[in-house]
């Protein structure tokens, strides 16, 4: 891989090493070289815009840390995961770019899994367009949800099927800092302004406490994860909550 990225890179421009050697096709061919490239940061240097290569994350994540240093620690990190067993939609496209109907809710598991796979580039094309459309209401709103953004960040993720998520890092202005600089009781207020873990009320919003029943809540059967070594669960589930927010301290 590495060998081909630097051959696609060489079309580009004209690279040299370290020392000043030029390099050539010929170098390329030899392991030793190529290791020897490697081993000086020269292969992962030519790798650097080709996405989700390690020297491409390097960059990243120098970026980031430039962003905590000129920002200070993000105040909100957050995960969102692709649904796409529970989008029609999604399943309905691949369908209809094969020109064919479905019924969404006639479908199980297994064929809506063959569905999403037989089609990759649109799940994922539809994936894109819900996370710009998240940003748009999360991040760049004016009504401010989650307070004035000052900055953010973010990368997708897949997980062993090949479902994408995102973690998101955002820097809120003014907001309170932890660790001892403020008043508790100042976090703890902002806290509660945006997070609970409280059930949706089903009559006030039936679909609201309908996902949050279905996805936001630890399943009684634990999964797969809960399960390491001895424990019944690693994550100590089930945990009742709390009448009000408390800062712990180690
Ligand atoms: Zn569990």
């Amino acid at each position: 891989m590495a060998t081909n990225s630097m051959s696609i890179q060489m079309r580009k421009g004209k690279p040299i090493t370290r020392d000043g050697r030029k390099i050539s096709s010929k170098m390329l061919q030899d392991t030793q070289e190529v290791e020897k490239l490697i081993t000086n940061k020269d292969a992962t240097r030519f790798m650097q815009p080709l996405r989700g290569t390690p020297a491409y994350w390097e960059k990243t994540l120098k970026d980031l840390n430039a962003m905590v240093r000129q920002l200070g620690k993000p105040t909100f990190f957050l995960t969102f995961s692709a649904a796409e067993m529970r989008w029609p939609e999604v399943i309905e496209a691949v369908k209809a770019q094969q020109r064919q109907q479905v019924d969404f809710s006639q479908l199980d598991w297994n064929a809506k899994c063959d569905i999403l796979r037989s089609n990759p580039v649109t799940v994922m094309q539809l994936f894109e367009k819900r996370v710009d459309e998240l940003m748009t209401i999360l991040i760049l709103s004016p009504a401010q949800h989650i307070g004035e953004v000052e900055d953010y960040f973010y990368r997708v993720e897949f997980q062993a099927r090949g479902s994408p998520h995102i973690h998101l890092l955002v820097w809120i202005k003014d907001a309170p800092e932890f660790e001892g600089l403020q008043d508790d009781f100042v976090v703890i207020k902002f806290i509660d302004q945006y997070i609970t873990c409280q059930m949706p009320d089903p009559n006030a919003d039936s679909e609201l406490h309908k996902i949050v029943s279905e996805v936001q809540v630890h399943s009684r059967n634990h999964s797969k994860s809960c399960k390491k070594g001895n424990v019944m669960c690693r994550f100590g589930f089930p945990k009742l909550p709390m009448d009000k927010t408390i800062l712990t301290y180690p």
